[in-house]
């Protein structure tokens, strides 16, 4: 059992003001396996007045300095890194080789990214007679979620430090283990006091009390939809600063000039990625657009590549994907499983109910649906879980239109084998980030959304430039 009941504030572990606890559940057991507290509005108030204090000499100290800081921070995360995916496989359910080579390793490599931009960012510049001041923004307010607990908090965290912000932050309170051991990490690497605090709680208590509090300067929530609007709105009256990181649906349109060995490569890697982290990826190519003329040759495809995805408890090495989180998740998924079957999409692979011999633990069969209409909900709504919908499209402008034509707009993916065409139709989609024929995550890339998906960029210098102010020190060019 993990009982993880105090905070961090101002540089130490202390007792909360509330005593209420709350279970963390096993999602793979589905047994209770520690408590957290959950926090109150005092408890926030306490840490922005930590943050605040630290703000005044922290936003002072050298590049150099904060250089140095966030090398003794990675070289001290590199040691718990294995504790990290430990914490992570049991809170969450992803399974031990995405925990370790992933969803603890980022941690490490937003560190390591942060210094690299650090080295090179220009905070001062001459335009036309006035010099240019990039400040940090101040106390910065994060509510993170529990898909990919550590990496949304480094791609938060580490810009932060680097431009000599302070913090309070609200992990989820469905995935705390890792963010209890993060905040150690950042502790025995000799973080100042006050400049990195954590409550936990949830979200219309501390998460709103973040949102709304007027010392705050910045809100950056990763979360869904709804819960961002709601920050938003809280965040209104004190005029902050809002990112927002929120939901996707997004496209991956496979062209039909791919050679028969390609477009198989092509629409595997889509399956595969879908299901990666059972499915709970907001960038997940959950709707893959496939030439009506090659429907039957990619149905085949999915079919026998989703059999060969392999379920099961996320400790053994052999599983490609554990659990979904929570009880919660998996009946939302029967459910939009239900409404797909009910609007009339033909499921392929997977479908309702658990794996065989996996009832315990909240496990979801890679699903497959076909013959799906893009106004249907399995098309339209983020399901997060293991499902994929396959859309035939007769040509390539019905295709974009279809990609479009979605409140969501995080990611995209293309594949063709003409690569100046492949550019023309990802230059069309109104989303983020675009993944060319396959392309992987590019830990420097901005991050981020375009209409309900979100506001604002994580990572890269981009990333950084959400956590300054921009102040114009007029005839003083140098
Ligand atoms: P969630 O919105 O339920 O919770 C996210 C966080 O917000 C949690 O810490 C929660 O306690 C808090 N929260 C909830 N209601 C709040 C409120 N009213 N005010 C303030 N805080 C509140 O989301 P989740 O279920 O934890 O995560 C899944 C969602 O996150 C999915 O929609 C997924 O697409 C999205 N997500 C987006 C990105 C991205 O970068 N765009 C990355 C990961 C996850």
């Amino acid at each position: 059992m993990r009982n993880y009941h105090n905070f961090y504030i101002n540089g130490q572990w202390v007792t909360p003001n509330n005593r209420d606890l709350l279970n963390v559940i096993n999602p793979a057991t589905e047994q209770v396996i520690g408590q957290i507290s959950m926090g109150t509005a005092a408890d926030v108030d306490t840490a922005v007045k930590a943050a605040q204090t630290a703000f005044a000499s922290f936003s002072q100290i050298s590049k150099q300095g904060r250089i140095d800081l966030l090398k003794a921070i990675a070289a001290e995360y590199k040691k718990k890194s294995a504790d990290i995916a430990a914490a992570i496989t049991e809170e969450m359910g992803a399974p031990k080789w995405l925990s370790e080579s992933n969803q603890a390793a980022s941690g490490y490599l937003h560190f390591k990214s942060a210094i690299q931009i650090l080295e090179d960012f220009e905070f001062e510049f001459n335009q036309d007679t006035s010099l240019i001041r990039k400040e940090p923004i101040g106390v910065c307010g994060f509510i993170t979620p529990w898909n990919w607990p550590i990496n949304q908090i480094g791609c938060k965290l580490a810009p932060a430090l680097a431009t000599g912000c302070t913090v309070v932050w609200k992990p989820s309170e469905v995935a705390p283990f890792s963010a209890y051991l993060l905040m150690q990490v950042l502790h025995d690497a000799g973080v100042p006091e006050g400049v990195v605090n954590m409550v936990n709680g949830d979200g219309p208590v501390v998460g709103s009390a973040i949102s709304s509090h007027p010392e705050i300067q910045m809100v950056s929530f990763t979360g869904s939809t709804r819960a961002g609007i709601a920050v938003a709105q809280d965040a209104a009256p004190s005029i902050k600063r809002v990112t927002q990181e929120l939901g996707g649906k997004s496209a991956n349109i496979i062209l039909d000039d791919l050679s028969e060995e390609a477009f198989g490569k092509a629409v595997a890697g889509g399956v595969k990625t879908m299901c990666v982290n059972s499915g709970q990826n907001c960038n997940a190519p959950s709707r893959m657009f496939i030439p009506q003329t090659r429907l039957a040759e990619a149905e085949a495809v999915v079919k026998k590549v989703m059999g060969k995805i392999t379920v099961g408890d996320p400790n053994d090495e052999n599983v490609f994907a554990g659990p979904v989180v929570s009880k919660l998740q998996w009946e939302r998924i029967q459910n939009l499983l239900q409404q797909g079957i009910d609007e009339g999409a033909e499921v392929l692979a997977g479908g309702i109910g658990k794996p065989e011999n996996l009832e315990t633990g909240f496990y979801v069969k890679p699903t497959a649906f076909t013959g799906v209409r893009n106004d249907m909900k399995v098309a339209q709504n983020e399901i997060f879980g293991p499902v994929l919908c396959l859309l035939p499209y007769e040509t390539e402008a019905q295709a974009i239109e279809m990609a479009n034509d979605n409140d969501y707009g995080l990611s995209g993916y293309v594949s063709g084998a003409d690569a100046k065409r492949v550019i023309q139709v990802a230059n069309q989609l109104r989303a983020g980030m675009i993944h060319i024929n396959g392309a992987q995550m590019d830990r420097t890339a901005p991050f981020g959304g375009y209409k309900h998906s979100g506001n604002g960029r994580e990572r890269g210098p981009q990333g950084f430039e959400e956590f300054l102010e921009t102040k114009a020190l007029l005839g003083a060019a140098k």
